[in-house]
């Protein structure tokens, strides 16, 4: 179907589009709690995930069975009429199961991961745990089995509030009756919500995917939902996540800057970091448009604007050499493209023209990166001659670090040894393995590499130490 420039333009002006609105409102009220930092070591520097620069994509729009812009656009249109113009009457009703599991698979078969969004009450339609009305039960109760036993192994499930377009009433679980944009979760309905206003909001779309099964440490942000109330947001992500899932460590997706900003994770609120309940939340970045099929699968863009096939322009190259995380950003609707795929297709071009050009990407889902950047900021590393002391709030896997070495120094090895948390017993001192450079760093291992020696563990809550064990002076080439 055709797309005037003017729709795009209008649309992107809209609010749904993450484009416009997802690049971010004044300064001034952006201004976010980042809350404690512990002391690090100017000497020790924590680096990618094995030296790696992180990927992953985000879908967004996304449910059990439901095309939400089918059902969505009479939404929007009921309060921007000009601007809505689409036939969604022309729109499939339905994004079916068997494409969810294709797509699914082919992610796996090529290592990718990323967020998943489950809207709970998709549109008014009905609520993922209870009814769909459309569909039947079981037909209901397959696609949840398929988003938690199949998709959410490799993608993390996200909630985009409660039906993404008119916003609920908690008390009653109806919807206001107002219709005017500040009764719709994508415009108005957060702006001057409190964090106890916005936490029981978005509690109140967790506890439904928790009814349904689905395990959830992150929330993710319809149109421009939280966009002017981003403290209060950060807060309630914390408190909501904790509340409805007893997790201390969240994550939200909000914004994506597609021009010079940093797209690094941003760690917020963090608190009680040397206590018993350390707590933190993360705002996960993306770094491009969706320049799939965009949010109702219209609007076909191409797989050049992310990275050409010679593999040197486009967003993602941009982004990769300055080593942040690379997070795409789709809509489930623009992939499935109505039936067409063309989304789909692009994406599988983008992915294979990037696994093509470089070779120290590295998949991970939001939380795992949400994880990892909180265990970089807020564990706090003393380091006393060659052993290096790491107390970590939160633990994360390939936890990756450089040292700064002493010139000529002739490394003989390096051990970890892991006290855990209090009250756990003393893990045994290991030997990690001796790798050939940075590319080849796993858990467990380390490289000397110029005057730095990079080790690469898997990185417990609690006490760690790191015992570098260097040649005496002038033994190196004894033998
Ligand atoms: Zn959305």
């Amino acid at each position: 179907m055709q797309v005037s420039r003017r729709r795009a333009v209008m649309h992107a002006a809209g609010g749904v589009a993450a484009l416009a609105v997802k690049g971010g409102p004044p300064r001034s009220v952006t201004a976010q709690e980042p809350g404690e930092r512990p002391q690090q070591d100017a000497s020790v520097r924590v680096v990618n995930p094995r030296s790696r620069v992180p990927v992953s994509l985000i879908i967004d729009d996304s449910t059990c069975l439901v095309n939400l812009a089918h059902f969505a656009i009479p939404h929007f249109a009921a309060v921007f009429p000009d601007r809505y113009q689409q036939d969604w009457r022309k729109l499939p009703r339905e994004i079916p199961d068997a494409f969810v599991r294709e797509f699914g698979e082919w992610c796996r078969d090529h290592g990718v991961k990323g967020k998943y969004s489950v809207v709970p009450y998709p549109a008014l339609v009905g609520w993922v745990d209870r009814e769909m009305p459309g569909w039947t039960k079981r037909e209901l109760t397959q696609s949840l089995d398929l988003v938690r036993d199949f998709m959410a192994v490799d993608w993390d499930i996200h909630p985009e509030m409660v039906t993404h377009t008119w916003a609920i009433n908690t008390k009653t679980g109806r919807p206001y009756a107002e219709r005017t944009e500040a009764f719709q979760e994508n415009w108005g309905f957060s702006v001057g919500k409190s964090a106890d206003e916005l936490t029981d909001y978005l509690a109140y779309a967790l506890r439904i995917l928790k009814n349904a099964g689905l395990h959830c440490e992150g929330v993710t942000t319809p149109g421009g939902f939280g966009s002017r109330v981003m403290p209060a947001l950060s807060t309630a992500t914390l408190e909501s996540c904790r509340d409805v899932y007893g997790v201390s460590l969240s994550h939200y997706f909000r914004n994506l800057y597609t021009d010079g900003r940093s797209v690094a994770p941003v760690v917020e609120n963090a608190r009680d970091l040397d206590g018993d309940d350390p707590q933190a939340v993360v705002s996960v970045v993306g770094c491009t448009g969706d320049w799939f099929g965009g949010w109702d699968g219209l609007e076909i863009g191409s797989a050049d604007q992310f990275i050409t096939a010679d593999g040197e322009q486009g967003r993602l190259p941009e982004v990769i050499a300055r080593g942040e995380p690379a997070i795409m950003v789709c809509h489930w609707p623009g992939i499935y493209c109505n039936g067409m795929r063309d989304g789909f297709r692009i994406f599988q071009t983008v992915v294979e023209r990037l696994h093509a050009r470089y070779e120290h990407l590295l998949w991970m889902k939001p939380s795992e990166i949400a994880r990892y950047e909180a265990a970089k900021q807020l564990t706090s590393i003393h380091r006393a001659g060659e052993q290096i002391t790491l107390k970590a709030p939160f633990a994360t896997g390939r936890f990756t670090l450089e040292l700064a070495m002493p010139k000529g120094a002739a490394v003989r090895g390096v051990s970890v040894h892991v006290e855990g948390t209090a009250g756990t017993a003393p893990v045994p001192a290991g030997d990690l393995r001796e790798v050939e450079g940075p590319l080849a760093l796993t858990e467990g291992a380390w490289c000397h590499h110029g005057d730095r020696v990079t080790v690469c563990m898997d990185l417990p809550r609690g006490t760690s130490t790191i015992e570098v064990v260097q040649e005496p002076r002038g033994q190196r080439h004894s033998g």
